[in-house]
């Protein structure tokens, strides 16, 4: 199976944490946190649509400002996510800077700002042509776990406990649509972007006698088929993939359950690892995981893979040691 994201951490694991999660032959990409994104390359930046900012902690929103001086000027609509106080936090940072010639871009940017509390999410927009300056009131939405949803897959959010509040995320196709081949060759179709159109007509549940037509390049006129014919003949549907990313969490009770929860049959699992086991004292003072308590959730949740980030600058040239009890707590508890 070829799957529709292809995550990755922003940075190596003592550095601030994030994870970069483009879609597969989609010039787009979703991001969780937003801490120091300066080396990324801009063209990727430039791919994100969503951004989930876990909390307002420095190191995971600090980027907020890169982010938005790459996509200044350009006709785009980035949404951003974030924990209670949220909208009050993008503002601190918009009013931190004058706009008087934000006005005079040719394409306007737009923030829309969603922050979410334990039964509710607010919403506000921003334009860059206004300076930034909000769209009327703050809308209100009911918030049920998911934060998200698009036709083709969803994002949930559990409200942790980081002494303050911080989002744990997961990311889930709906199902996955594979391609085969052999059905492609068999019709004389070459693959092209005419798949990404069809991928969406299934996801939106389309009615499968509509007529669906194929383009492809150099070739007058597209070829015709019904939706649910050709689908069978091209198409295997198998579950969707699902990445959760759970960082900056003490390791109590009601914590332990939502991620559970939230985590559960994850193909990857990213979770923070910041200390090991011997120095949890300190972990449960800074309300951070230890390796041994990431290995655990990890297995507990019975995820497929599993990788630890954001380990306390304490370990440097140690990091072996704090990958080695979490693999160890995982395969203890698996
Ligand atoms: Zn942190
Ligand atoms: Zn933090």
């Amino acid at each position: 199976m070829r799957p529709s994201f292809n995550p990755r951490l922003i940075n190596g694991p003592f550095r601030d944490p994030g994870l970069f999660i483009p879609f597969h032959f989609q010039n787009r990409a979703l991001l969780f946190d937003l801490g120091d994104i300066s080396g990324m390359p801009p063209r990727d930046i430039l791919k994100i649509s969503h951004a989930f900012v876990t909390h307002t902690h420095m190191d995971h929103f600090i980027g907020f400002d890169y982010l938005l001086r790459l996509m200044l000027g350009r006709e785009k609509t980035l949404a951003l996510y974030g924990p209670q106080d949220f909208i009050n936090h993008v503002e601190g940072k918009l009013s931190g800077y004058n706009w008087n010639l934000a006005d005079k871009y040719n394409y306007p940017l737009v923030l829309e700002v969603t922050e979410v509390h334990p039964d509710y999410k607010l919403g506000r927009r921003y334009r860059c042509k206004d300076r930034f300056r909000p769209l009327g009131q703050a809308v209100r939405q009911p918030f049920d776990g998911v934060l998200y949803r698009e036709p083709a897959f969803n994002i949930s959010a559990a409200i942790l406990d980081h002494q303050i509040s911080c989002l744990g995320l997961s990311v889930r196709e709906r199902f996955h649509v594979n391609i085969i081949k052999e059905g492609l060759n068999r019709l004389e179709l070459e693959p092209g972007p005419w798949l990404t159109d069809f991928k969406q007509a299934i996801y939106s549940q389309t009615d499968l006698a509509d007529g669906f037509e194929v383009n492809l390049p150099g070739q007058p006129t597209g070829k015709r088929f019904e939706l649910g014919s050709l689908a069978e003949q091209i198409a295997r549907i198998t579950p969707g993939q699902k990445i959760s990313y759970i960082t900056d969490v003490i390791y109590n009770d009601p914590n332990h359950e939502k991620i559970l929860n939230l985590a559960r049959d994850s193909d990857h699992l990213y979770i923070e690892a910041a200390f090991l086991e011997k120095d949890r004292k300190i972990a449960g003072q800074k309300h951070h995981l230890t390796a041994h308590q990431a290995g655990k959730l990890a297995a507990e949740a019975g995820v497929r893979h599993f990788t630890i980030f954001h380990f306390s600058p304490r370990y440097t040239d140690q990091e072996n040691l704090l990958y080695r009890e979490a693999m160890a707590a995982f395969e203890r508890f698996a």
